[in-house]
């Protein structure tokens, strides 16, 4: 990972699109400071295509979608995008499933819930569970004392006995069945939405993140960022990003707005 100010301007004038992961990467301990979120806005406003793709809820989603300054959102780590379109006033939503298939899992998913709650003190399941389609999220440390890493381990392989598949984000552990990740979805989005094939979209997007959940996407896309924060988790990832910022979180993440507005700029 290389500092972010290494990054050539020529490089970063070939982005039109940014991909970012939310928490503790646009939000900073929990919450989204007015920098981060002004870094979004002014991303947006120059005319980038701004996406979230997160692990975060539908019932979260629906208001990203409408009332952020974005183009679109990827949530619950891909099984599905929302798209808000002003113009005709109507939501977009793309599903990776059908419904009968997201309530199909839905009871296995519960069982791993029961299993994992029983068999792992201290963890308990994601407050915003609630709001979710598709998977299942167990908080290891949002609202609760962080966990050992073994621990978030004993999660994972919970979920991975069951045939789910599961990630580690800087707060949850999120599982789902299905053949999906942030990656997968995203592809779908900037290909039906955006017109951009894969070569394209490869060339135009810069992705940031900070956590395990966000490799496919550093695996995926040649300009990937960190933001420093990344290397509490760096052992972890078998494919990190190319650059790395000298903030953290959303600090982080504002750095990276302005080197891309300033390539444009200049
Ligand atoms: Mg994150």
């Amino acid at each position: 990972m290389r500092p972010l100010s290494q990054l050539p301007l020529e490089a970063a004038r070939s982005v039109r699109v940014v991909l970012t992961d939310i928490d503790d990467t646009v939000t900073s301990e929990g919450m989204l400071t007015a920098e981060a979120y002004a870094a979004l806005e002014r991303l947006h406003r120059a005319g980038f295509i701004v996406i979230p793709v997160t692990g975060r809820p539908a019932g979260w989603c629906d208001h990203i979608a409408r009332m952020w300054p974005v183009d679109a959102v990827v949530g619950e780590n891909g099984a599905f995008f929302f798209r808000y379109d002003r113009k005709q006033r109507k939501m977009r939503q793309r599903f990776w499933a059908s419904p009968e298939e997201f309530k199909r899992n839905r009871a296995r998913l519960e069982a791993i819930e029961k299993e994992v709650l029983a068999t792992v003190p201290g963890c308990a399941l994601a407050s915003d569970q609630a709001y979710r389609v598709a998977d299942l999220a167990i908080d290891f440390c949002e609202d609760v004392p962080a966990l050992p890493e073994a621990e978030v381990d004993r999660i994972v392989a919970i979920f991975e006995r069951a045939g789910a598949q599961a990630k580690v984000s800087s707060i949850h552990v999120n599982g789902w069945f299905g053949d999906y990740n942030k990656l997968s979805m995203a592809k779908v989005l900037l290909a039906e939405v955006f017109g951009l094939d894969w070569e394209q979209a490869r060339n135009a997007v810069v992705y940031a993140g900070d956590s395990p959940n966000d490799e496919p996407m550093f695996e995926a896309f040649p300009l990937s960022v960190g933001v420093a924060n990344i290397q509490a988790f760096a052992h972890r990832l078998a494919h990190k990003p190319a650059y790395i910022t000298a903030g953290h979180s959303g600090t982080g993440f504002a750095e990276l707005a302005d080197l891309l507005l300033r390539a444009r700029r200049e």
